[in-house]
């Protein structure tokens, strides 16, 4: 089965950026883009950066438990739709949500099997001038400091910790976490398409030889 990997960072740590750049050189995996009742931003595109819905688009949405999980984050709804990840599961594709630490809990909570990670500031001062300089007329820099600062303390609770100190290193770390969750066992199945039969024979119907005691 394809996996779910969850990012998630306090706002402003670099979740959008690390994410774009990781689904731009890995194939087999797409973003799950959240429905959301914010404005969009200046440059922002609808069903790319985020799906803009009115709340009673939104709150509809929700009555149908069309949402895998749902939270209001600085006064605003954001939801991930069930429908892009059953899609993606389908084509046999893995799917990446890029959500806050509240929702990454939910989908780990319904979904235990979820790869969760946690992306961190290299400090308070950095993730600051991130937040400042992102420059959004939304951006409440003290709220967003406040929040991240009861956020941090659940990195420990993620499954792969990544600090974003250098944006191409937290991309090849990232990376890493999605390649070789590929190479699970677990996984076996899917990789038959680059096996020879003989070898796809043996794994299925073979015994291994060492008993385990
Ligand atoms: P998030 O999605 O977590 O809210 P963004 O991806 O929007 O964060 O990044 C916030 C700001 O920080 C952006 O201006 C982005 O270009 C910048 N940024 C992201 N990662 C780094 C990094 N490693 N070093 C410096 N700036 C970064
Ligand atoms: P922004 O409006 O700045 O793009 O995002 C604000 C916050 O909403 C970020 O912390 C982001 O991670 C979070 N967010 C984005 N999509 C989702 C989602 O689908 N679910 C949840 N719970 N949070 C989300």
């Amino acid at each position: 089965m394809p996996k779910l990997f969850i990012l998630s960072a306090p706002s402003g740590t670099g979740k959008t950026t690390i994410a774009a750049k990781v689904l731009e050189s890995l194939s087999g995996i797409r973003r799950v883009i959240t429905a959301t009742t914010r404005q969009p931003r200046p440059g922002e595109v609808n069903g790319r950066d985020y799906i803009f819905l009115s709340e009673e688009e939104f709150k509809g949405m929700m009555e149908k438990g069309e949402f895998l999980e749902y939270a209001c984050v600085y006064g605003n709804y954001y939801g991930t739709p069930k429908s892009q990840v059953e899609e993606n599961a389908k084509n046999g594709v893995d799917s990446l949500l890029v959500i806050d630490v509240q929702g990454a809990f939910e989908v780990k909570r319904q979904m235990p099997d979820a790869i969760s990670v946690f992306l961190l500031p290299p400090s308070l001062e950095e993730l600051e001038r991130r937040i400042a300089n992102r420059g959004f007329v939304d951006d409440n820099v003290k709220e967003r400091l406040r929040i991240a600062k009861k956020e941090i303390p659940c990195a420990k609770k993620f499954d792969y910790v990544i600090i974003n100190d250098f944006i191409d290193k937290a991309v090849e770390c990232l990376k890493a976490v999605v390649l070789a969750s590929r190479c699970s066992s677990e996984r076996l199945e899917e990789s038959q398409r680059a096996l020879d039969s003989e070898v796809v024979s043996l794994i299925k119907g073979g015994e291994c030889y060492v008993k385990e005691t």
